[in-house]
């Protein structure tokens, strides 16, 4: 077992983490903020190594959340860089656009950014760790395959390494895990390892006293995946993928927990409009 901070979170077996329903957890919240939109012009071949879509359009969202637990915060995916506010990304792929940070919106609802003790990453994509580097008190926890990855010489990850440049150099405290994590030490936020899309891609269950909610980080992208064991062409290991799709849905079927696949549109209003939460 590995401790991280100090003792407050702690890696576990996969079978503890989902099997153990939270014990006197404090107050927890959860929001879902806006971070971003794309046009995804050829939806079908970016999206599907089957040819399973017609090409064409198809719009998509960016998705990032934060959890309150009592007063501590943990802040999941950090979305598109706000470099592109008023000025979107536009390829022949794609275009991405976004219309308000991560920080104005933590504002609204009196949430300083020093307050962020935890940065969690579903995986390294541009599109999920483009607002990292305001958050730099925080811990940031990240899968130990992408951690791997972005330490390593790749090139065409010049880009994302900049994202997150303050802890691979070793000034902001980083905690890259291989297996589930538990959050906040009292099994009511657990960051599942899902590798596969990436090396180190994972999750996020909360269990609210509402009810658990499942964030997908990218294991789907959009809700007809889910039912056609989806795997875009553009993702890592095809079999690992397959593997923690299983994972994913026997986790959402046997806690009865509300998906929510953080790219897809209709999966936005599962959550109250910000800046209203779920408790
Ligand atoms: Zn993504």
């Amino acid at each position: 077992m590995k401790a991280w901070f100090g003792a407050a979170l702690l890696a576990l077996s996969a079978t503890a983490s989902v099997s153990q329903p939270a014990a006197r957890a404090p107050a927890l919240e959860l929001w879902r903020l806006d971070c971003g939109d794309f046009d995804m012009k050829r939806f079908g071949a970016w999206f599907s190594d089957t040819f399973q879509y017609p090409p064409g359009p198809r719009p998509l969202v960016g998705s990032c959340y934060l959890i309150r637990h009592g007063d501590r915060y943990l802040l999941w995916d950090t979305g598109m860089s706000d470099a592109l506010i008023g000025k979107p990304f536009d390829n022949e792929q794609q275009t991405q656009s976004l219309k308000r940070s991560i920080l104005d919106q933590l504002k609204q609802i009196n949430v300083a950014p020093e307050q962020i003790g935890f940065v969690g990453i579903s995986h390294f994509h541009g599109d999920h760790t483009g607002q990292a580097k305001h958050f730099p008190n925080a811990t940031l926890a990240i899968g130990q395959g992408d951690w791997d990855l972005l330490k390593g010489s790749d090139e065409r990850l010049k880009d994302v390494r900049a994202n997150l440049a303050h802890w691979l150099s070793g000034t902001g405290k980083a905690a890259p895990f291989a297996r589930d994590v538990d959050v906040f030490n009292d099994g009511s936020v657990i960051m599942l390892a899902l590798p596969g899309h990436t090396p180190g891609h994972s999750g996020l269950l909360v269990r609210l006293a509402s009810g658990p909610v499942l964030l997908s980080g990218d294991q789907y992208h959009f809700t007809e995946a889910v039912k056609n064991r989806g795997v875009p062409s553009f993702n890592m290991n095809r079999a690992d993928t397959l593997a923690s799709h299983d994972r994913f849905d026997r986790i959402a079927a046997n806690l009865g927990a509300k998906v929510i696949i953080q790219h897809e549109p209709r999966d936005v209003a599962k959550l109250p409009a910000f800046p209203a939460s779920a408790r």
